[in-house]
């Protein structure tokens, strides 16, 4: 099967969130189980500095963007770990700067025509690499109106009639929602304009674009896709999502293992698998109680936090339960985050009040987020929402217990130890539904009373170690998912 993946970030090309997780790791899973996959993406400035040969292709194009006819190159390189082509669309007005989406916090004024020129590009460079194409995989609203142009623009066209389209969404919360006279950048009809296709209250919005002309739609895990044709987590396109149900699924996000196994980790004191946790988690509690200033005690659970500092992740639930526990148990926390400036705060300071319970390290660092899944006895995610969520997988591997908010890909991959057998498989957590800090709380406490007996707590750790959550599952199901949806795609070829 040939595959064009489009995406506006993939590791290591160009990375924001984890949707470059995806989109650099499944092409290469594809390929091993015998599919053509192809990726493209802008060339960023970060591009050129990513440690990958890129090699100019010699192929200009231009396409109409508005009014003005708006000229691109065509580049070439290769993920890592295989034989995958990589195109990049060079424009460097649009693409030549610090940050793939914004500065200072604040989104770049033109994002839409950037990615109105990027869909119209990757739809051009079909025909100008003579590519092949069986399915079309957009991610995200930046790929929003690919599936559109597909549709509307190169219906009927040779190469393109017989192509299937598949919109994958890894946060609904981030819609590329745009002033209306952006529609006129987009060069498609005014009639189109309205609130069955490309309108919301006003707006040109991108996401209802792509979920609207796409053949078939994912999401990241399955709950999450059940999640989102209701409010609040629908963020408003409740209605279409619900519309378009008969061809929504979720398929679940996949870990690295290359780089998130305690057997081969370069970043910790000491490695482990199954056999060796016990002792090799004691050696990383230490060394990371150490690196933290935290005192050593082995007996006190550590709680580890890693993650975005931001309202997404329950960081007021997390803030409202840490306090509590600083000025009566024992336990020992840290937190590693950047986010909102009040939470960095409020963390500073109790770090400040607590400095023997509480480490806080406000920075991006991902070797110390290697040592914290490995020292730590347990890992939170308090989460609002979660599409999929990656860490909690990473603690499985880790003999690190989640203990999270049953959302998302979090209800999805963490089974709650409950009632006499807590120990008992597939248990591997604890989750708790309330979205308040007492759930938090008395969930906190009753993971506290499990690490307390090292026999359930042990078992707990075997069954999170024992699980398999790696790309070839994950790879297995997209293409599973690509053929339902081309052999439901049957394009019309007017006459
Ligand atoms: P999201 O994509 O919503 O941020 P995920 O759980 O899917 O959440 O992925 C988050 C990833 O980013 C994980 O790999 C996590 O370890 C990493 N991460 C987040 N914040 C930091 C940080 N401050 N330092 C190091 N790694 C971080």
């Amino acid at each position: 099967m040939n595959i064009l993946l489009a995406t506006s970030e993939a590791v290591p090309f160009a990375k924001t969130g984890g949707l470059a997780d995806v989109c650099g790791a499944l092409p290469s899973e594809l390929a091993r189980l015998g599919h053509q996959p192809v990726l493209i993406l802008p060339a960023y400035r970060k591009t050129r500095y990513c440690g990958l040969p890129i090699e100019p292709l010699n192929i200009d194009f231009i396409v109409p963007i508005g009014s003005k006819m708006v000229t691109g190159h065509l580049l070439q390189s290769r993920l890592p770990d295989g034989d995958v082509p990589v195109y990049l669309i060079q424009q460097d007005q649009y693409f030549d700067r610090d940050n793939l989406y914004s500065v200072d916090g604040k989104d770049y004024i033109d994002n839409c025509e950037r990615f109105v020129f990027f869909c119209r590009a990757a739809m051009e460079a079909i025909r100008l690499l003579d590519l092949k194409v069986d399915v079309l995989h957009a991610n995200d609203w930046q790929t929003g109106l690919m599936p559109a142009y597909l549709q509307l623009e190169y219906r009927g066209v040779p190469r393109y009639e017989r192509i299937a389209t598949l919109f994958t969404i890894h946060n609904m919360a981030y819609q590329g929602q745009f002033w209306h006279w952006d529609m006129l950048l987009s060069g498609l009809d005014w009639k189109h304009f309205n609130w069955h296709e490309m309108e919301f209250h006003g707006k040109l919005n991108l996401l209802k674009t792509g979920l609207v002309y796409a053949d078939a739609i994912s999401t990241v895990s399955p709950r999450y896709a059940q999640e989102i044709q209701n409010h609040p987590l629908g963020c408003g396109l409740e209605g279409v999502l619900q519309q378009r149900r008969d061809v929504l699924s979720g398929i679940l996000n996949g870990v690295s293992y290359a780089e998130w196994d305690p057997a081969n980790d370069p970043h910790l004191a000491r490695n482990y698998s199954l056999k060796s946790v016990a002792e090799g988690k004691a050696a990383c509690k230490q060394a990371l109680q150490k690196e933290l200033k935290l005192p050593a005690k082995p007996r006190v659970p550590l709680i580890g936090f890693v993650g975005r500092l931001i309202d997404q992740k329950g960081i007021d639930l997390l803030a409202e339960v840490v306090q509590s526990w600083l000025q009566e148990g024992e336990a020992q926390w840290v937190v590693l985050g950047m986010g909102e400036a009040k939470y960095h705060r409020l963390f500073e300071t109790l770090a400040e009040r607590f400095p023997k319970k509480l480490a806080v390290r406000l920075e991006f660092s991902n070797p110390l987020a290697h040592r914290i899944q490995a020292g730590a006895d347990m890992f939170l995610e308090p989460s609002r929402f979660e599409p999929c969520g990656l860490s909690q997988l990473y603690s499985l591997k880790y003999g690190t217990v989640p203990v999270v908010r049953a959302t998302g890909g979090l209800a999805d991959t963490i089974t709650s130890a409950t009632g006499s057998a807590p120990d008992a498989p597939p248990a591997n957590g604890f989750s708790f539904q309330e979205y308040s800090a007492l759930a938090m709380n008395e969930t906190l406490r009753r993971a506290c009373e499990a690490y307390g007996q090292p026999e359930i707590w042990g078992r707990l750790i075997a069954t999170g170690m024992g699980q398999d959550w790696s790309w070839s599952r994950s790879a297995r199901q997209y293409v599973e998912l690509y053929r339902t949806t081309m052999s439901r795609t049957r394009r019309t070829v007017p006459v």
